[in-house]
């Protein structure tokens, strides 16, 4: 499935409301940096008509940077987060939503930091949330990446995001 947020008008919102705060999320993941310092969180939580991708990042340079859901549920910092693998891509497409043969499940829009280094981003997308929750909690996991650099949306396989400078893994609540 593509995953068209470009087309569909994904909205990214500063602060997600107060009321979305009440939905049980389906996912969770506690965000790190290379140095093994905890760098933020990410949560999916169920929306009408899809899901709602909840991220906020501290420590990182102002600007756009690049965010996506990775293969494998593995962030060691041993490897630079290279563990955990290319994008999710369980139906075998392009990177990019501007790339004709894209594009990746786990193909993000990029978010922003300010000039404090915060990233507070919400992105709704269409993915049905009992689908993607089957690939999210796969055999091998899921983890969540934040890149240095801005997502081109079309350079096939990374967008050309540069270095991956986040990582999280994604559990169930509760556990
Ligand atoms: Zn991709």
């Amino acid at each position: 499935m593509r995953l068209p947020f470009l087309l569909l008008g994904i909205a990214a919102v500063a602060v997600p409301a107060a009321a979305e705060r009440m939905v049980r999320p389906l996912a969770l993941a506690d965000l790190v940096n290379a140095d093994g310092s905890p760098a933020g969180k990410a949560r999916i939580i169920p929306r009408p008509n899809g899901v709602m991708l909840e991220v906020e990042v501290r420590g990182m340079k102002p600007g756009p940077h690049a965010l996506h859901l990775h293969a494998v549920g593995k962030c060691q910092r041993s490897d630079d987060f290279t563990s955990a693998g290319g994008h999710l891509n369980p139906e075998g497409h392009e990177h990019g939503n501007l790339n004709p043969k894209g594009s990746h499940l786990g193909d993000l829009p990029n978010v922003t930091a300010g000039s404090d280094g915060k990233i507070t981003a919400g992105i709704r997308t269409p993915m049905r949330p009992f689908k993607l929750m089957q690939q999210i909690f796969d055999d091998d996991g899921t983890a969540i990446v934040v890149h240095e650099d801005a997502d081109d949306y079309r350079t096939d396989p990374t967008g050309n995001a540069g270095k991956r400078m986040v990582c999280g893994v994604f559990y169930r609540p509760g556990t």
